[in-house]
């Protein structure tokens, strides 16, 4: 089986083609407007309109190339036999990084973030054999009985080499957790499947522009299409930024589209491959949106 057939009878949904069209229709117009309305904020930079497969505008805004990094990278994984490996999904809100509604000011350094530096800086110091880290950083335009209610930044990081405990203690230690959430982390283990692991993947490293419909504060929420004034403002928030800004990656590399594994895990891969506890499967946690992957 050839490495895309590997990931992709995993997730049929995954960012749909047709779907990738329309949002870059969407986004395009959005950028426009903002552009003529904020001149002076660099929208007018973004080369969006003219992105095609001979010629990627590498844009972290671009539905299309985005789509095509998540390809990149689920075809590294899958190429690595990076599926074999114990894995966790670990969520980390941090103190301070949820936008208020209406505010539209940019997040900035997305990637490059102190508390995320801080985490990487930890976990480099502990010193953890055969640490795999990727992820992102995003955001989701979130309402609350359909009134918005922020935009909580966040990081989503598939970890593996490090335990359960090894991971609490680089969070806990490493940044300030925003306390006012009802889940500041969650360290969930992922099933050594091939779908569960998939899955899981697709999710850390998501497109950027979505919105999220909860009934209450602590529900999951269903993930909707934004509309022409939340994406404007959710663009502003993000800022301009190019197709790796807000990916996270330890023990691995992208070097502008194709992803490389730094860590040498010949070493210790029977080790690395022996199982732990697993309490909490993935899928039965957060199942992936729709369309999404
Ligand atoms: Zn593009």
């Amino acid at each position: 089986m050839n490495v895309r057939d590997r990931w992709r009878q995993h997730l049929p949904d995954f960012d749909p083609f047709s779907t990738t069209r329309l949002e870059q229709r969407r986004t395009s117009n959005a950028v426009r407007r903002l552009s003529r309305d904020h001149p002076a904020m660099g929208y007018d930079h973004l080369p969006m309109r003219n992105c095609s497969e001979v010629s990627p505008c590498r844009g972290g805004l671009c539905p299309r190339c985005v789509r095509q990094l998540r390809i990149n990278l689920l075809d590294f994984l899958a190429a690595n036999g990076l599926h074999r490996r114990s894995w966790h999904f670990v969520t980390v809100r941090v103190a301070g990084w949820t936008k208020a509604p209406g505010d539209c000011k940019p997040f900035g350094r997305l990637r490059n973030q102190r508390p995320v530096l801080a985490l990487m800086a930890k976990f480099r110091r502990m010193g953890i054999n055969n640490l795999l880290i990727f992820g992102s950083i995003e955001t989701v335009y979130t309402t609350v009985s359909n009134v918005p209610a922020g935009k909580p930044f966040h990081l989503h990081l598939m970890i593996s080499g490090a335990s359960e405990e090894e991971i609490s203690e680089a969070v806990n230690t490493s940044l300030r957790l925003d306390m006012k959430v009802p889940r500041p982390y969650e360290i969930q283990s992922v099933l050594m499947t091939e779908e569960d692991f998939f899955r899981a993947a697709s999710y850390a490293f998501k497109q950027p522009l979505a919105k999220k419909s909860k009934a209450s504060p602590d529900d999951y929420g269903v993930r909707q299409f934004l509309n022409p004034a939340e994406r404007r403002e959710l663009i502003r928030n993000y800022g301009v930024h190019g197709w790796r800004g807000r990916l996270i990656l330890f023990g691995m590399r992208c070097e502008n589209g194709p992803f490389r594994l730094i860590a040498d895990l010949s070493a210790t891969a029977k080790s690395a491959l022996s199982s732990s506890s697993r309490k909490q499967p993935f899928r039965q946690q957060r199942q992936p949106p729709r369309g999404q992957g």
